[in-house]
């Protein structure tokens, strides 16, 4: 055996170094260093045990000793843990103490009885306002005692008030209630009572206590009371107020319409000019009074909102056209030009109260001429589409007059007052329509605004919200394209008009702004028509056209002239087409123009502008009462009546149609159906009545 592989190391090395070469030793000397290498290792393992033995014994005492010390400051740690909650458990005490006291000195000063009982019942808490007003101690103060000793009643009966209703037992079945008409009688008083209760829970859900407030409110129903009562008076004066106004409007009424109604006999009878001149200023001044009183009763009206408006469809443009009619003389007395333009996507039909649309206009219109010495007034009609097929539409109203300063714009809209008192006495005026205008076109979903500069001039803007109403088929307005028109006239705004107008049905039109400039124009490219105003500085119309008429190549071309009304309208059919009194309506316009080229138009006639026809002419000088509580309408319809001859007296409602009827005899009475006071069908009757007896 090689004794090297199997030999201690220690004995080998020593083995090698006594007896040489190993492999060459007897069997039994080997055998006898294997036992003693056995030996060797055997003592060498023990010695390793024991060292690892030694070791390992003095790591478990180092770790048993720093578990010692660890637990010693642990257990030092908690001591003072527990000092500090047993410090922080005095600090929690005297808190909840001091809350406890702070709640109940609360509870205490609450203005209103609280109660609190147990789920049993039992009075837990009870204020001192609680003691005061049921005036019992808090031994005194048990539930039963509540429902029993007191007399509680349902307010203002003899019905004692039911105990389940009340809110502090509804409140220990889960219910919160509050009741106000419980009446506390006690020692003969009675205490009007507003209680209120609600349960309150433990943490486990249940219900522990219920915990109720009431007050004694006998002060709130004092001044409820005392509130109703001014209510109530105040409604009666309010009714006596409206209810004055409508007799006060119908005794004002009547007897100026006697001086009104008589000054149109007077003016039949024969009186010498100076007379004629008294009666008409009578009578002049009789309807100024009658436009006062109905600007005051409107505007008590709007106030007392009282006035309804109307919805129905109408034609914007002929509503303006009828507002603008009216003020045509007042302009044209002062030499002022009288413009409308209607952008072409305004709606031609819209729905709203057309009376007070126009009343507004009317008004803004007359104040634009009252204030403008010279120049122009016009009214310019924008639209704008807004959801739900409603339009925004702007009716602005532009003067060149004297304008308002800055710091009297505010005011405006106020009701009496005026810009300034010079400017009263020398216009005149209540100083009311800007302030029916205002709340009429907030009224009709709108506004009023005004920007003005003195000097310069004034633009008022009404808007108005409506929706389109069904539009009339709008005049084809193909039938005139292409035609060539030259316009003349000195005033821009007006040229402006006439050519957005002309262009809007498919024309041609060209502007000319003096009679020369025009010659020049007519000396190029021939036209198909031309307009000419009348009023121009230099060369008229009138001369404009003899000028043209005597050109070659000119004699053919169709001339309208453009007039304010009150001018002669007698003309030489050879050398004007026709005239058109200003300012132009826009379809009368059109008919002229297409007449005058010879195009036929599809749509039918409208009734013929002036002289009046024939039949109507004929019948002229008929006496009419005209019955119409709008002063706008009775306006209108005058002005129509009157145009075509005949004699009106306006009343403005059916009692003032019996008492004119009793004074005067009328050819026709037109007789509106909704009237104040006495309608247009009961007046009717009446008469009919009185007329058979
Ligand atoms: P009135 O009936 O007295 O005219 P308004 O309410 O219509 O009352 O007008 C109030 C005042 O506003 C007028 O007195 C005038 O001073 C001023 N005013 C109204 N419109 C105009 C205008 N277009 N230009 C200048 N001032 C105006």
């Amino acid at each position: 055996m090689p004794a090297s592989n199997v030999l201690n190391p220690l004995l080998e090395k020593q083995a090698l170094q006594q007896l040489g070469d190993l492999d060459a030793i007897p069997a039994p000397i080997a055998s006898l260093l294997r036992v003693v290498s056995a030996t060797y290792d055997r003592f060498q393992r023990d010695r390793q045990l024991l060292e690892r033995a030694m070791d390992l014994s003095s790591d478990e005492l180092l770790a048993v000793n720093a578990r010692l010390r660890e637990e010693r400051d642990h257990q030092a740690e908690m001591l003072v843990d527990l000092q500090e909650e047993i410090a922080r458990r005095e600090v929690a005490e005297t808190a909840l103490r001091n809350s406890k006291q702070l709640l109940t000195q609360l509870l205490e000063a609450v203005p209103v009885g609280v109660l609190v009982v147990d789920r049993s019942g039992s009075t837990y808490y009870v204020n001192r306002m609680a003691k005061t007003i049921c005036g019992m101690t808090r031994e005194e103060f048990t539930l039963d005692l509540l429902t029993e000793k007191f007399k509680l009643f349902v307010r203002d009966t003899r019905a004692h008030y039911p105990t389940d209703q009340l809110p502090v037992v509804r409140a220990l079945i889960g219910e919160s209630s509050m009741i106000d008409d419980l009446d506390l009688v006690q020692d003969g008083q009675v205490i009007p009572l507003q209680s209120w209760a609600a349960p309150v829970y433990s943490s486990d859900g249940t219900i522990e206590y219920a915990i109720s407030a009431f007050a004694d409110i006998s002060g709130r129903l004092a001044v409820e009371e005392a509130l109703r009562r001014a209510k109530d008076d105040a409604d009666a004066a309010a009714r006596a107020k409206s209810e004055f106004l409508a007799n006060m409007s119908h005794e004002i009424r009547t007897p100026m319409n006697g001086v009104i109604g008589m000054t149109s006999l007077l003016l039949d009878t024969a009186l010498t000019y100076e007379q004629q001149d008294f009666v008409n200023v009578i009578r002049s001044s009789g309807e100024s009074l009658l436009t006062i009183i109905n600007d005051i009763l409107d505007f008590s009206k709007i106030e007392a909102r009282k006035l309804v408006l109307e919805r129905h469809p109408f034609d914007l443009r002929q509503c303006l056209e009828d507002a603008l009619d009216l003020l045509v003389p007042a302009a044209s007395a002062k030499g002022l030009e009288l413009l409308l333009h209607v952008e072409h996507d305004v709606p031609q039909i819209i729905v709203s109260d057309v009376t007070r649309v126009r009343q507004v206009i009317v008004n803004l219109l007359s104040n634009a001429i009252k204030f403008t010495p010279a120049g122009e007034v016009s009214v310019h009609v924008t639209a704008e589409h807004l959801p739900r097929d409603l339009f925004k539409i702007v009716i602005q109203v532009r003067d060149t007059g004297i304008g308002i300063p800055a710091d009297r714009m505010n005011l405006l809209f106020e009701s009496f007052s005026q810009v300034d008192a010079s400017i009263t006495r020398k216009y005149g005026g209540t100083g009311l329509g800007l302030a029916i205008s205002h709340q009429l076109s907030e009224l009709l979903g709108g506004g009023l605004t005004v920007t003005s500069a003195p000097g310069v001039g004034s633009t008022f803007a009404c808007t108005l919200v409506a929706p389109a109403g069904e539009a009339e088929k709008r005049p084809d307005t193909g039938e005139l394209a292409g035609k060539r028109v030259l316009i003349v006239d000195d005033n821009v705004t007006n040229l402006r008009i006439l050519a957005l107008q002309t262009s809007a049905w498919g024309m041609r039109p060209e502007t000319a702004s003096s009679g020369e400039e025009a010659l020049t124009r007519l000396a190029g490219e021939p036209f198909d028509l031309a307009l000419f105003d009348m009023q121009m500085p230099g060369m008229d119309g009138l001369a404009l056209a003899r000028a043209v008429g005597s050109r070659d190549g000119l004699a053919d071309m169709p001339i309208v002239l453009l007039s304010s009304i009150g001018q002669n309208l007698t003309h030489d059919r050879s050398i004007i087409h026709a005239w058109l009194s200003k300012p132009v309506k826009s379809e009368y316009l059109r008919r002229t123009i297409a007449e005058a080229c010879r195009v036929p138009l599809s749509t039918p006639r409208l009734p013929s502008e002036s002289p009046p026809p024939a039949a109507l002419a004929s019948r002229a000088g008929t006496r009419i009462l005209l019955a119409e509580d709008n002063a706008i309408n009775q306006k209108v319809a005058t002005k129509m009546l009157e145009n075509m001859g005949h004699r009106v007296d306006v009343v403005a409602n059916g009692l003032e149609v019996l008492d004119a009827l009793d004074r005067i005899v009328y050819d026709i009475v037109l007789m509106d159906m909704m009237m104040p006071e006495m309608d247009g069908l009961t007046a009717t009757r009446q008469v009919r009545a009185r007329s058979s007896r």
